[in-house]
């Protein structure tokens, strides 16, 4: 597949797509989040599944002409039921933050509480932020993480559920870099009559490969999306036991969406068809192995990783001490400027005020532990992040950190066959 048609017939367009092809090839993308998905499926989501209406589920849809959009859905579930081991699942969320809100529909009354963590230690804005409709429909308590040890404050979750008495709590984080203890949670949560929504967003694919415990049979409601380490293209999913399949289904369409992208179930079922074959697990190792790298060179050269290095896929830099004159926003923008992309991030237990500018900089592995970087790889990262750090207002620095980018890029090349 290339560019080439949007190209030509709409110009304007086309050179919007080479250019974001050519800024993904030729940065660094260490943004946590996010991840390089295979041509495959690129092209099942630009595939003529766009084209189709199915609203309903397979076998019971509102429109006709759905025998194929049928096969497709059970097909993507099918996989993603092997790759988890789930007894239901609905594929047709289409963000982690829409498979969230169904399942506080599905099971939630308006004004019922959440226990989710600190919007300020780790959790989704989807668990319950004011901003979010979860803020505004039910009443949100939070829990915390011990900062000494950056894992989850269980003995605090349990007390804190004991006075609250929430009838749902959130495990699973946007920035933790910790192995999650779904059992304890799920525990706590029997212990005081909760349901438990484990939201493995951003850490299915490293589920999926085998490198971090797997809640699906334990919590009632596990969500995500398919997008970050799982790499099957954009959109959401839920898994959940037969017991509440109807009511999650429900509360996905029409509850809280119209008709299903099936273009993104396609893309969803190439990429869960990858996640199945044993290479995918050598990602998962790899994405780890090269986190723990990058996070132990940086800390050899006294940068402060919070909670001293990782378990998952995620590095978080705490410059309080090492550079107070330095914010998270401002370091966003300088290792853009170097062809580094991360993104500013609260770190946990810190006092600065302002929310918006926190102290800390996340960093993640699977967008270039996708393209072939290794251990090696990384810690050559960890040295051009430190020369930055070292240099934030030496524009030479970046200069010459961008030309040492450029080749481990070229090393490491993106979309060959992409025009
Ligand atoms: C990314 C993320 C989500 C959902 O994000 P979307 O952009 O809506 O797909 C939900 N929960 C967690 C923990 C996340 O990290």
């Amino acid at each position: 597949m290339d560019y080439d048609p949007v190209r030509a017939e709409d110009p304007e367009l086309g050179e919007i797509l080479t250019k974001e092809l050519n800024r993904q090839r030729d940065s660094l993308q260490m943004i946590a989040s996010e991840n390089h998905v295979s041509q495959t499926v690129l092209k099942a989501q630009g595939s003529v599944m766009a084209n189709k209406y199915a609203e309903g589920l397979p076998g019971t849809r509102w429109y006709g002409g759905c025998e194929y959009a049928d096969e497709l859905e059970e097909l993507a579930i099918d996989r993603a039921k092997e790759l988890w081991g789930a007894e239901h699942v609905n594929i047709q969320p289409h963000s982690g933050t829409q498979a969230n809100e169904a399942v506080y529909l599905a099971a939630l009354d308006p004004g019922d509480k959440i226990l989710a963590l600190d919007q300020n230690q780790g959790a989704h804005s989807s668990h319950g932020h004011q901003a979010y409709s979860a803020g505004q429909f039910y009443e949100v308590e939070q829990y915390g993480i011990d900062v000494d040890t950056g894992h989850v404050d269980y003995e605090g979750l349990r007390e804190h559920a004991e006075a609250f008495e929430p009838d749902l709590i959130i495990s699973g984080y946007s920035m933790h870099p910790h192995i999650v203890d779904w059992e304890r949670v799920q525990d706590i949560a029997e212990d005081v009559d909760a349901y438990h929504l484990a939201d493995i967003a951003h850490i299915n694919g490293l589920v999926a490969g085998g490198v971090h415990p797997n809640p699906v049979g334990i919590a009632d409601f596990v969500t995500g999306s398919t997008h970050k380490t799982i790499r099957a293209g954009r959109g959401g999913i839920i898994m959940c036991d037969e017991e509440h399949a109807s009511d999650v289904d429900s509360a996905v369409s029409p509850g809280s969406q119209g008709g299903p992208h099936m273009h993104c179930i396609a893309g969803k079922a190439a990429g869960f068809k990858e996640a199945l074959s044993p290479e995918f697990e050598e990602y998962a190792q790899q994405v780890v192995d090269n986190a723990q790298a990058f996070s132990d060179r940086l800390q050899e050269q006294g940068i402060s990783v919070f909670s001293g290095g990782t378990e998952v896929h995620m590095v978080l830099v705490d410059l309080e001490e090492t550079h107070p004159d330095l914010s998270g926003l401002d370091a966003e923008e300088i290792f853009e400027d170097a062809n580094i992309v991360l993104n500013a991030q609260r770190v946990p237990g810190e006092s600065n005020p302002d929310t918006w500018n926190p102290q800390g900089i996340r960093f993640g592995t699977p967008a270039l532990t996708t393209r072939g970087f290794d251990e090696e790889d990384l810690r050559a990262v960890a040295d051009l992040v430190v020369r930055v750090l070292d240099a934030p207002d030496d524009e030479s620095v970046r200069e010459s950190v961008r030309e040492e980018v450029q080749v481990l890029c070229d090393e490491n090349p993106l979309y060959e066959d992409l025009l």
